[in-house]
């Protein structure tokens, strides 16, 4: 309790800190959306200075999240020349609410040339800033701020983020003047993401150029034991890593957010950090703290934090669960469905935006869970698949039958009560459903949660989309419940058209299974494979429409973006390409060859010894690894010659699709050959660490 939100300038603080009017005038932008005043900020900025100062700091920053999918800073001192030779202390107003870095060094899709350089970030007063203290000392006012280029266009992810979350309050808040809600203003999107990671020794790390230049794992020969012994999952937290979340719990509750559960994840060396949810806005930017503090506090320890979504080959990836749903600001979670889901026909008619929205816009929340590391884990046989389904429950399920059969539910299955079968243990109420891991979207009780989202990516993307497609399927409602001359009987029509038209995005049962796959292409559900693949959807006529309409990018948005993202998915196969050629041929081709000379040499001292003597072991193993270095050196130079044709394919969308096909290609033959080399070469003379360590020694 001492040490919570000590380092945020959060409502508590600007309570005490400023005046009165002040304080109002800025609690109405911050919870009513009212445009902010300059004079107010002017005031703000005195008090926020002060309050850093006191704290330590020196610099303030405009914090903010280009298309990288990272955030960015710039720092500045707050120190002012005066007429003496000395300096004060000083923030305006005007320094607070805009920032001017340079942008054309930032992801911009085509929108800005180089030399136009000119790009600002402006104070988002919706997420409070904070003092980010370093081991150093080093103390820094952090402002989050959105980013956008001279002429307008938003160039970072937070901005559509925040207009998503504005298009969503104005159409849920429609529909719910027409359930007789009148209280009301305003319904936020609310989001707890669990985040997955791995840790690994810092030593293991540094000795892997792949992991230093890609976060994964380029080679690496499956140890003898992986995750099949189930357990790792919930397993005794050791006490190197508990001495590790303790620290990064203590320096993310001084920076106001909510970090809540921890435990060991499915595979070795994996663990999860979940905060308690907060709005979509600052769940997002608390993500970030959250993932460049794993990072930081990793370091304390002499451990690598890895959020690549799939460092390691064979055992689990990473990924992070957003836990969505919407709630009015006077306090109503509008996915409770309350104990008689039936009877809610508000619960059952958001329930329905939802599912129209999941089904109809499939393939652009599709789009919000790629990046190149999702490519190893969707489809792949441990993560969700790639095809987007829905999972209810048994609960929610009979209701929604009953409504797509007779236009109307009458009744909710009762929850029950399990029986232990241990008299000492009181008899325990069960779920209104079962959980199935296995669904890339499932109603967990009172939100769902959208488990495909990978584990290094911002939040923002996921969010914006799920905004957007929800406030577009509770518009098309709204638009005809307005004009309804009965309310109840045309929404009963109404659910039960959306019900019979979209139930083909419900599925229950496991989605890891071969049948589901057939089952889902009989649906005419789609199944998108990769990234590039996915990307296609983005710039879908029906998707553009659906951003511009609610106002959260235009057309020339969504395409840089397209743009960027299939640059990014080509830059990263790119480099991994790279690297993988240079450990083949300066670590491994080496190692290799320095093995089977010594086997040679050893060949020729023994018979030197012993004329007689048998060395045919020595000569088997030659041969062997001969052989495997005679294909691994070919598959390189393949994998060189793939990467220089990469040139010649100009289109960007083109060249993205080139190096999935044959790039990336190239590289999955080049590894089985560097790990089959790993499986014969002297332990001693093999240049890299091996999975049993970097995996098991921590
Ligand atoms: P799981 O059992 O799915 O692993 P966790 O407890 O790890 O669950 O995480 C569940 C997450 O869902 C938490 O971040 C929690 O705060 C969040 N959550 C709970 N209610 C809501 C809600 N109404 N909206 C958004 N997120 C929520
Ligand atoms: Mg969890």
């Amino acid at each position: 309790m001492d040490i919570f939100a000590m380092n945020v300038f959060n409502d508590a603080v600007m309570r005490e800190r400023l005046p009165k009017a002040t304080y109002k005038a800025l609690k109405k932008t911050i919870e009513d959306g009212k445009a902010l005043d300059p004079d107010v900020a002017e005031v703000v900025a005195n008090a926020m200075k002060d309050w850093a100062i006191e704290k330590g700091a020196t610099h303030y920053t405009h914090w903010f999240q280009p298309m990288t999918g990272l955030t960015a800073e710039k720092h500045d001192s707050f120190i002012s020349p005066t007429a003496d030779g000395k300096v004060i202390m000083e923030f305006s107003g005007k320094e607070l609410i805009k920032g001017e870095p340079d942008a054309s060094s930032f992801p911009s899709g085509g929108i800005r040339a180089t030399f136009e350089a000119r790009g600002y970030t402006a104070w988002d007063c919706t997420s409070p800033a904070f003092a980010r203290e370093e081991r150093n000392g080093n103390i820094t006012l952090t402002i989050p701020t959105v980013f956008y280029s001279y002429t307008g266009e938003v160039l970072d992810k937070k901005t559509p983020l925040l207009r998503s979350m504005e298009a969503l309050s104005k159409q849920a808040v429609r529909l719910l003047k027409l359930f007789g809600n009148t209280t009301a203003t305003r319904v936020i999107s609310t989001v707890g993401p669990e985040q997955e990671y791995f840790l690994i020794d810092k030593s293991f790390f540094d000795a892997r150029m792949d992991l230093v230049l890609t976060g994964r794992t380029l080679f690496g020969a499956p140890p003898a034991k992986g995750q099949e012994m189930e357990d790792h999952y919930f397993g005794s937290i050791k006490e190197r890593i508990a001495a590790f979340m303790k620290e990064l719990n203590e320096e993310l509750w001084k920076l106001g957010v909510l970090a809540k559960t921890q435990h060991n994840e499915v595979a070795p060396g994996q663990f999860e950090i979940a905060p308690i949810f907060s709005t979509t806005n600052v769940a997002t930017d608390h993500n970030q703290l959250i993932m460049d503090n794993l990072k930081k506090v990793a370091l304390h320890h002499d451990l690598v934090c890895l959020l690549h979504e799939k460092p390691f080959a064979g055992v689990n990836g990473s990924g992070k669960h957003n836990n969505w749903s919407m709630s009015t600001n006077d306090g109503q979670n509008l996915l409770d469905p309350g104990s008689t889901p039936h009877d809610n026909a508000q619960f059952l008619t958001f329930l329905c935006a939802v599912i129209k929205a999941v089904d109809e816009y499939s393939e652009l929340l599709r789009v919000s869970a790629a990046n190149p590391g999702n490519d190893h884990r969707l489809g792949a046989n441990e993560a969700p698949p790639a095809i987007i389904s829905m999972f209810l429950g048994d609960m929610l399920s009979d209701i929604v039958e009953q409504i797509q059969n007779n236009g109307g539910a009458v009744s909710s299955k009762p929850n029950g009560t399990l029986t232990v079968g241990v008299s000492t243990l009181p008899e325990i109420p069960k779920d209104n459903s079962d959980r199935n891991r296995t669904s890339p979207f499932a109603f967990t009780g009172n939100k769902f949660e959208f488990r495909m989202v990978p584990s290094s990516a911002s939040i923002a993307g996921p969010n914006m989309v799920l905004n957007t497609i929800v406030a577009e399927s509770i518009c098309q409602i709204a638009d005809k419940l307005e004009k309804a001359v009965d309310f109840n009987s045309e929404l009963q029509a109404l659910l039960k058209e959306i019900l019979v038209k979209h139930n083909r995005i419900i599925f229950n049962g496991n989605n890891y299974s071969e049948d589901w796959v057939t089952e889902a292409e009989k649906r005419g559900l789609p199944n998108i494979k990769s990234m590039v693949e996915a990307l296609e959807h983005f710039i879908d006529e029906k998707n553009v429409n659906a951003f511009e309409k609610h106002g959260v990018l235009s057309k020339q948005e969504v395409h840089s973006r397209y743009e960027i993202l299939l640059e990014q998915y080509s830059k990263t196969i790119n480099i991994e390409a790279k690297t993988m050629i240079d450990m083949a041929n300066r670590l491994i081709l080496p190692a290799a060859a320095k093995y089977a000379a010594d086997l040679a040499g050893s060949v020729q001292s023994v018979k030197a010894a012993v004329a007689s003597a048998d060395t045919s072991a020595q000569e088997e193993v030659i041969k062997e690894v001969s052989s495997a270095l005679g294909s691994f050196k070919a598959k390189t130079v393949a994998l060189e010659k793939a990467v220089l044709g990469a040139a010649d394919v100009e289109d960007v969308h083109a060249n993205a699709v080139y190096y999935r096909d044959i790039v990336f290609v190239a590289m999955n033959e080049l590894r089985i050959y560097g790990d089959k080399l790993e499986t014969l070469v002297d332990a001693e003379l093999w240049p890299l660490p091996t999975y049993v360590e970097m995996l098991f020694i921590i």
